[in-house]
């Protein structure tokens, strides 16, 4: 058991609903079917205390890397979760919220690498062009499946960390 991580045991549940929520959010923005995430946007999460070589910018909650390719098949890519951002984060706004909004933001990243929208590999000016379309992207892909008081909860956060919602790819 190691609660510091994400990936942990001890998160499975509130990890996954964020997931789900986060997956139906970017399938509907995209209308891409859920086996999608098994064939053309495959990855895996990881925890930021597995990947100590990652820098991360400063307000990234999140950060999309790719995985090693096997063979003839697609890339796959692995979200790496920075739990000191995340955790911070969740002291002052619910977990659901802001677990919702990184995974959201870093699908989002995953389907315009996927469909060719984004290059994996920008320069610094194309990079930062890139993070606002997608920062733009995740707050609506959201909000439209969000109603009542979780949707106020995700705008209020939204407002409250511009730049945070928000992780660098
Ligand atoms: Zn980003």
């Amino acid at each position: 058991m190691d609660p510091a991580r994400l990936t942990d045991s001890a998160w499975s549940e509130p990890l996954g609903d964020a997931l789900e929520a986060a997956e139906l959010s970017v399938e509907t923005y995209y209308a891409i079917s859920p086996r999608e995430w098994a064939s053309r946007f495959r990855y895996d999460l990881a925890s930021c205390h597995d990947h100590p070589e990652l820098h991360f910018r400063e307000s990234a909650m999140a950060q999309i890397v790719r995985a090693e390719r096997s063979g003839a098949a697609r890339t796959r890519y692995r979200i790496v979760l920075r739990e000191p951002t995340i955790f911070r984060l969740a002291e002052s706004h619910d977990l659901a919220t802001v677990l919702t909004t990184a995974l959201t933001h870093e699908l989002v990243h995953l389907v315009r690498f996927g469909q060719g929208l984004a290059p994996f590999e920008a320069g610094e000016h194309e990079r930062s062009e890139e993070e606002q379309l997608v920062i733009r992207i995740s707050e609506q892909a959201i909000l439209t499946r969000s109603k009542g008081v979780r949707a106020q909860r995700f705008r209020h956060f939204f407002a409250e960390h511009p730049f945070t919602g928000v992780a660098e790819s």
